[in-house]
């Protein structure tokens, strides 16, 4: 973590230095905004937190709820919104709050004795090697938490304006460049008298199924209304079931299934029960349905073992249906070639499933890192703006993925139990959860081909990293400190590209080597991305952070020889950044190994500055990787 860059930083690293140009602003909401953000549930704050970090950009977001979020909702956190949660710098406070899923089990009926369950499955939750991130559970609350910490300690200090509202919202392309004009109004204040207007360059709707935003795009959601009810409950047990704190998958002989989830603090449990057996077998209509009637059938179902609540801590009745919107932003399909999306939305405003997967919260914060580097670079100026196209292109292949994958599992989870026999063993719940384990942990996301997302044609250079699905981190050694790290690391939310260049086998110092030939390339050309790219009074590294990973052992390679690239001068002391160089680690995997990477010849990997990996290049590749960026960047005005 770099915290000096501009002098001596007292105190919390986490709280930046606030803008200048905040100093003086109001907290209200301007007339004029860059972007307004509509609802602070998951997908909001994630958007709010990475644009809080620049202070050229003027960000609102606004929340209908008085306040924030203290329980109840999702709690399901899969790996990659952990690796997510690093980005943003809390993956830590996260995992010391959380409980970790490390194994699941799957209770079916007992054959010799039907009426009572026993537990046919124990299974390792996360396969090896495939996140350096657990899978954990935390209150959603406490995500919110989170982003509103990242929020508040910003250089804009962002804070949410609550009890605020959309009312309606128009766009007008002829319009100066705040084409959005919004219509605002305070929860409980009625009238035109109470309303406020603001003009917005881009609108994000992360205001939940019943969005507004949606609606003023004349768009809905569209699907099955009504999928199978279950119940939730955070509740605080004594219990002899031996599996209380393993996440367990339960199906009875006749009473219906449960899902028992550990929560965080020890002690809370989180218990869904399928609604459909509770309310045919006891003539129970959904809206009379209490949360003793919940602990009966979990009773019941978990017979020959019993729970005994003692605290209810929040409970409700969850039923959604698989629905999805037919496009993310406001422009038709047709005028794609001729207009630029102003509006947007994200998360349960453009996808609603069920619970039972555990993808609401982390499938709606993936939107909005999708979507917050590009309105990032397009609001800089650093990107065409039809960049933005890509947002719904992208997430709205993840978000028809998500409700196949929930149809499929819905009707697993909620069908009958079946006994095992000699041709069926593994239950089908069993191993359809295991085949879909890569799913569940949000890493199966692959972006086509497009202008950002390169073709296959290098991958073989480094087979373990697969073009278009998110980095997958490995180990390495930082040279100049011999910090054992993860690789991921290096990709913070700021909003930058990253060049990962891993070195063939020859000496980096060898000035004839092909790595010394594309650090130069990089570094002096004017064909360069880096210098076409980036402003001649910013920082080097400020759009493209280049790193390099060595073969050699790190104690044989001297951190302060490398070419300039990799230790540039910056900030307002020009001191040298020198965390740029690596190496493979020698008491763990090595990583030339571990990502498949092709030793003789070496490789770029270009990293999104949301992590996922847009192409892979041979190092002597110059004009290719300069093509790549000249597709949606714009040369920078110096
Ligand atoms: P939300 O979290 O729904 O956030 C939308 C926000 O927008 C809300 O805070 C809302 O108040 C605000 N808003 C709406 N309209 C406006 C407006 N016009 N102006 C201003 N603000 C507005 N998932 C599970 O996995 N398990 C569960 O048990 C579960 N239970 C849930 C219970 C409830 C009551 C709800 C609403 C959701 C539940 N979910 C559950 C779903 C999960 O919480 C969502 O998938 C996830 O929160 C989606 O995040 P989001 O940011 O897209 O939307």
């Amino acid at each position: 973590m770099q915290f000096h860059l501009n002098g001596f930083h007292p105190g919390d690293p986490d709280i930046y230095k606030v803008d200048a140009s905040r100093l003086d602003e109001d907290k209200d909401i301007p007339e004029e905004v860059d972007v307004l953000i509509v609802g602070c549930g998951p997908a909001g704050l994630t958007l709010a937190a990475q644009l809080s970090h620049f202070p050229e950009i003027k960000t609102r977001i606004i929340e209908r709820k008085p306040g924030s979020l203290e329980k109840g909702q999702a709690d399901g956190i899969s790996c990659r919104s952990m690796e997510m949660f690093q980005a943003f710098g809390f993956a830590t406070k996260i995992k010391r709050e959380a409980h970790w899923i490390n194994e699941t089990t799957f209770w079916n009926p007992n054959p010799d004795n039907p009426d009572e369950i026993h537990r046919t499955g124990r299974i390792q939750d996360v396969e090896d090697g495939l996140s350096e991130m657990p899978h954990v559970i935390l209150n959603q609350a406490r995500v919110h938490d989170r982003y509103l910490e990242v929020m508040a300690n910003s250089p804009t200090r962002l804070t949410p304006n609550y009890s605020t509202e959309l009312i309606e919202a128009t766009v007008d392309d002829s319009a100066n460049e705040f084409p959005v004009s919004i219509t605002l109004g305070r929860v409980g204040e009625e009238g035109p008298d109470k309303q406020k207007h603001v003009r917005a360059k881009y609108l994000v709707g992360c205001d939940g199924a019943r969005s507004a935003v949606r609606r003023t795009m004349g768009k809905e959601l569209r699907g099955d209304k009504a999928n199978q009810a279950w119940g939730v409950m955070d509740v605080l047990i004594d219990t002899n079931f031996p599996d209380i704190r393993l996440k367990s998958l339960i199906k009875s002989g006749g009473e219906g299934n449960i899902i028992i989830i550990p929560r965080e603090g020890g002690h809370l449990v989180r218990i869904y029960v399928e609604m459909d057996a509770l309310s045919k077998e006891q003539e129970v209509v959904l809206s009379d349905v209490k949360v003793e009637d919940l602990i009966a059938a979990a009773n019941r179902i978990l017979n020959p073992y019993s729970i005994d609540v003692k605290s209810v801590a929040w409970w409700s009745i969850y039923e959604v249906g698989h629905r999805l919107t037919d496009k993310f932003d406001n422009v038709p399909v047709e005028k794609i070639s001729e207009q630029i999306p102003r509006i947007f939305i994200s998360g349960d405003a453009c996808h609603t499933h069920s619970a039972k997967a555990g993808q609401g919260m982390n499938v709606s914060m993936g939107d909005s890192f999708n979507l917050g580097w590009k309105l990032v670079s397009v609001l800089l100026g650093r990107s065409k703006p039809d960049l933005l196209h890509s947002y719904s292109e992208e997430r709205k292949v993840v978000a028809q993925d998500l409700i196949d994958f929930d149809h499929e599992w819905s009707r697993i989870i909620g069908g009958p139990a079946q006994l095992a026999s000699a041709d069926k063993p593994t239950p089908e719940f069993q191993k359809y959860f295991v085949e879909h384990g890569r799913y569940t942990a949000g890493l199966s996301v692959k972006y086509k081909p497009s202008l950002i997302t390169g073709a296959s044609d290098w991958q073989h250079l480094a087979t373990g990293f697969d073009i278009g699905m998110r980095l997958h981190s490995a180990p390495v050694v930082r040279l100049i400190d011999a910090k054992p790290m993860e690789l991921g690391e290096i990709v913070t939310a700021d909003g930058r590209w990253r060049l990962i260049i891993f070195a063939d086998a020859a000496d980096p110092l060898d000035q004839t080597s092909r790595f010394a030939a594309l650090s130069d390339y990089l570094s002096m050309n004017q064909d360069s991305p880096i210098l076409r790219h980036t402003p001649g009074d910013a920082d080097f590294d400020s759009i493209f952070d280049v790193c390099a990973v060595f073969q050699q052992h790190h104690r044989e390679l001297d951190a302060m020889q490398m070419p300039e690239l990799y230790r540039p001068r910056k900030g307002a002391l020009g001191l040298r950044d020198h965390e740029k160089t690596f190496s493979r680690d020698p008491k763990r995997s090595d990583v030339f190994s571990l990502r498949g990477i092709d030793r003789d010849q070496g490789c770029m990997v270009v990293v999104r500055p949301d992590q996922y990996v847009s192409t892979i290049l041979p190092l002597d590749a110059f004009d290719d990787l300069a093509g790549f960026f000249d597709g949606f960047m714009l040369a920078a005005k110096n």
